[in-house]
């Protein structure tokens, strides 16, 4: 019965040109990966700035191991190692927030964060966009929620209003800064104004945001000025911070709440010293990144360019991720085959990670790219396109 279940559920993957295997890459920190000795220019890591590969964080952690291989139980039982008070307190600091609480990883911060702060008494506003972690702590949460169109204010307000009249108990709007899929911004200063206007809390999913922007990399909010209206955000320290874990700042007593209560916080084991003090170390290097944050934004302004000029859809992205549009499944694929034939790693990214219809292939553009990388897959992705 279940082997029947099972390979059934495989061939309508295979049909649909659905199925996903695991694979095995090495190098993977590097620009350049190696698959079955295949060297590729890799474009589908998170690693922004190159830091997942740096000499001193990979140093730090080293030296952090003789401290023991693992954190041995939940924080709240056996507490913790002065390391993560203090990298609590400097992710406080790097916001400009009171309190920061440090969390295994983004997905159970969003499952973790989402399904403590609602109840089924409450409503939930969230980008049709969002990451999926957000969708499953809405799910877990059983709040009423509200999935407005991507970006599409006059739609949120409408469900506001609705939300308003049906007197539910707290609102609280969530969206990504960066959107994952897509590369394009959140209008936070709008979000701001309907938070205000409608007495919701607003909660900001940086994954994408932290490292890549702000002075010191603190993020979109901080960018465009509006980190003191978001009353939580989240970030990741496993993209452009290079190591694993994530975190949520904001004030002391929305931190004390989850504290309190988050399930994934406290139903499981902190992370390993070793962990720690790469995050501490790169937490140092992100501040100091503003030359690498420099060559990423000249590294992708430029790749933005040509790819238009080509006559590539890339849609709303102004940020380091990057689609190009496809629609079916099967092109997405084949035109991922022929990068990679030609040496070059750019994944497709099909349902459901994205809506039916609108597969893509996802450029992630990294501070350690050589021009020379960039030049020569435009050069590829241009013939591909003039065979069309
Ligand atoms: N939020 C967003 C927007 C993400 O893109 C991701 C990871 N892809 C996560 C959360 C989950 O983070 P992590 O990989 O640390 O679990």
């Amino acid at each position: 019965m279940w082997e029947d279940w099972l390979q059934h559920a495989h061939e309508k993957r295979e049909e649909k040109y659905l199925q996903r295997s695991l694979t095995v890459t090495d190098n993977a920190v590097k620009p350049v990966v190696r698959r079955n000795g295949k060297r590729l220019i890799n474009f589908s890591s998170n690693n922004y700035l190159g830091l997942a590969d740096h000499p001193d964080i990979k140093k730090k952690m080293i030296a952090a191991v003789d401290q023991g291989a693992g954190a041995t139980s939940s924080r709240l039982i056996i507490g913790h190692g002065s390391e993560i008070e203090q990298l609590e307190q400097e992710v406080a600091h790097f916001h400009g927030k009171e309190a920061a609480l440090v969390i295994a990883n983004g997905y159970m911060a969003n499952l973790g964060v989402l399904s403590t702060l609602l109840s089924p008494q409450d409503a939930v506003f969230s980008d049709q966009y969002n990451h999926a972690s957000i969708v499953d702590g809405i799910r877990l949460s059983g709040a009423k929620s509200f999935r407005y169109r991507h970006l599409n204010m006059d739609h949120l307000e409408k469900m506001l209003k609705r939300a308003q009249a049906k007197g539910y108990q707290k609102k609280l709007i969530i969206t990504d800064t960066v959107f994952s899929m897509d590369g394009d911004w959140a209008p936070l200063n709008d979000l701001i104004m309907l938070k205000r206007k409608y007495d919701a809390a607003l909660v900001v999913d940086e994954a994408h945001g932290v490292g890549v922007w702000g002075m010191q990399g603190q993020g979109l909010a901080h960018h465009l000025g509006t980190i003191q209206e978001i009353d939580l955000l989240l970030g990741t320290f496993s993209k452009a911070f290079g190591v694993y874990g994530a975190y949520v700042a904001g004030s002391k007593l929305w931190i004390d709440y989850l504290v309190n209560q988050m399930r994934s916080l406290i139903y499981t084991t902190g992370l390993p010293p070793t962990v720690i003090a790469g995050i501490r170390a790169a937490l140092k290097q992100v501040q100091a990144g503003t030359i690498l944050r420099s060559k990423l934004h000249s590294h992708y302004q430029y790749f933005h360019a040509q790819l238009r000029r080509i006559g590539f859809h890339t849609g709303l992205s102004q940020t380091q991720i990057i689609p190009i549009y496809i629609g079916e499944n099967q092109q997405a694929l084949q035109l991922s085959h022929q990068l990679f034939e030609r040496g070059i790693l750019a994944v497709p990214i099909r349902p459901p990670t994205v809506p039916v219809g609108e597969a893509r292939l996802r450029f992630s553009l990294m501070a350690s790219h050589e021009q020379d990388h960039l030049t020569y897959t435009l050069d590829v992705l241009e013939e591909l396109w003039k065979k069309k």
